[in-house]
């Protein structure tokens, strides 16, 4: 079993790093009820770093799963309005917010797709302002993930439950750097070479990229003042922090009305506990105009037709194919892990932060700057060591981003 003391390590990063916890700040935790002992070391280490209050948010899977299976239609299409007014609250104090991600990717598996879909359309909607506050970096946040049984046992089938757990758990320390001697400066030095990258095409301003690999052909136009990010962000007052533990990606936002061919999935992807696979993608002036999957169809057409926005792009990010998440030839089924394993695109809501100004503008003014919005954000998998990347400068002139799966500059 994982001992305490590295328990304690990736509490640490996760507050220092992850959300860099301020003296007097409230902290707000999503938790898997599975994983109380963890939530409750974040705590204790966030109290010892001068935390304000404390808050646990408890997720439990089988109570969700009995919630899909019995509760009335109604139920699955309204959303607490104590939960809503609970995390704003804490938004409006300027809480620091810890998500853990640990959902057990088969959870839903049999439940209607509509009920699933009636129940994210009501969250999405009753969380607009909260919402507003983690992708505008009003506040500081991160996601992070623990193993739960289930989840490990997805990972490795082969293994017993307690080495599903261990093993996983061993794959996540390596991840989030806490197997290294100095975490802390780990992260440091990481963010250091994402800030490279992305700062690489930040002055390169493409116009637009084009992505070739297996059954992929897309070129994503890129809004006039886009800015690409990865590694530390910086909330609106003026603290550093990574939003996501582990982070090997640097993102943008794509033009919401210039995306154009097809594009196909590479790894599944566990939306809210359903799995989506083999899927592909096509895309006319920015929205999808056909789609097909070899499982989950279904729930991939209720997630397009969530709202206008959650058929139209509102992000894409390059991750080199040598990853340590890639490289350990694992498939995650959490999103987390598996983003950080690959380029992705996400279907839904644009950080408004890619764009210069744009957390300032308001719906219209971003809408006319190509920026997409949507009640969903979800990133799907689309990188392999068989992808290439041009980049097309606003001259027409084309050249290599990515080679092979991973970035033809050197980064040095
Ligand atoms: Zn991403
Ligand atoms: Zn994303």
């Amino acid at each position: 079993m994982i001992d305490n003391k590295i328990k304690e390590k990736y509490a640490d990063i996760t507050l220092q790093n992850g959300v860099n916890l301020q003296r007097n700040q409230s902290l707000f935790i999503t938790a898997p009820i599975e994983g109380a002992d963890f939530a409750r070391i974040l705590a204790k280490k966030a109290y010892e770093l001068g935390a304000k209050n404390v808050h646990i948010n408890w997720e439990d899977d089988e109570l969700t799963r009995l919630k899909y299976e019995h509760a009335a239609e109604e139920v699955m299409e309204t959303f607490p309005e104590w939960r809503v007014k609970l995390q704003e609250s804490f938004a409006e104090e300027g809480a620091a917010f810890v998500s853990i991600h640990a959902t057990d990717p088969d959870l839903l598996n049999g439940i209607d797709s509509t009920r699933i879909a009636k129940a994210s359309k009501a969250a999405g909607v009753a969380l607009k302002v909260f919402r507003e506050y983690i992708m505008n970096d009003r506040v500081t946040w991160t996601v992070i993930s623990i193993p739960t049984k289930a989840w490990a046992q997805k990972v490795f089938p082969e293994k017993n439950s307690e080495e599903a757990v261990a093993s996983l758990w061993n794959e996540i320390i390596k991840t989030v750097r806490v197997d290294q001697e100095d975490p802390v400066k780990a992260w440091e030095n990481h963010n250091d070479t994402l800030r490279k990258a992305h700062e690489k095409l930040n002055e390169k301003q493409y116009e637009k990229l084009i992505l070739k690999a297996p059954g992929t052909h897309l070129e994503v136009g890129l809004p006039a003042g886009h800015i690409w990010q990865g590694g530390t962000a910086v909330s609106q007052k003026g603290i550093n922090f990574n939003p996501n533990l582990p982070t090997e990606e640097v993102f943008t936002v794509p033009h919401k009305y210039k995306v154009n061919g097809k594009v196909t999935s590479t790894k599944p992807l566990n939306y809210g506990g359903t799995l989506i696979d083999e899927f592909q993608l096509t895309f006319k002036d920015g929205i999808v105009t056909d789609y097909e999957a070899k499982q989950g169809e279904e729930v991939l057409k209720h997630l397009l037709e969530t709202d206008e926005g959650s058929s139209r792009l509102g992000e894409i990010a390059l991750v080199p194919d040598e990853s340590p998440i890639s490289q350990s030839g694992l498939i995650f089924y959490n999103t987390l892990f598996d983003e950080n394993a690959s380029c992705h695109i996400a279907l839904g809501k644009a950080y408004p932060t890619n764009l210069e100004g744009g957390a300032d503008m308001d719906e219209k003014e971003l809408d006319q700057h190509g920026v997409n919005d949507s009640m969903v954000h979800v990133d799907f998998m689309i990188g392999s060591a068989q992808m290439d990347i041009d980049g097309v400068k606003p001259d027409g002139t084309k050249e290599a981003v990515f080679r092979h799966g991973t970035w033809a500059f050197d980064l040095s």
